[in-house]
């Protein structure tokens, strides 16, 4: 009996973008991807670790991921820059972060926090960020 190849969902997003896949997104993207939080440069080449990305082309990739829309920076108040997946609708959404342990996660924001403009304005980017405690931390 074959293995039964499972479709990855990383290389299906990828493809159906028409993107070349290359092993260093797929595994960028993966590591992005299953963090319940935003990573920091170092924190994802540590989980690439083992996978002979080098920092250059994580990098790259990290760029283009960007400019494709398949993740997003956050630049924080601490000067360090974290990236997240991000999916195409999830463009404009909260940011938590925790006091404690200095994790940042994505949060979608809910009607709750729907902003109401002046009639006139126009909002470009929308960068919220809630400051607290997380879940495992307050635990
Ligand atoms: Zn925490
Ligand atoms: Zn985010």
């Amino acid at each position: 009996m074959s293995p039964a190849i499972s479709p990855d969902p990383t290389v299906h997003r990828l493809r159906s973008r028409g993107a070349r896949v290359t092993s260093a997104r797929v595994a960028v993207l993966d590591v992005l991807t299953r963090s319940d939080r935003a990573l920091t440069h170092r924190e994802i080449e540590d989980g690439l670790a083992g996978m002979r990305v080098d920092r250059v082309t994580v990098y790259r990739v990290l760029e283009w991921l960007t400019s494709e829309g398949l993740a997003h920076r956050i630049a924080d108040d601490d000067r360090v820059t974290r990236f997240s997946a991000a999916g195409d609708s999830e463009h404009a959404h909260a940011h938590f972060k925790c006091g404690a342990c200095g994790g940042v996660y994505c949060i979608p924001t809910g009607p709750a926090l729907k902003l109401r403009l002046p009639a006139g304005f126009r909002a470009g980017e929308v960068e919220l960020t809630i400051k607290g405690t997380c879940a495992h931390c307050a635990a």
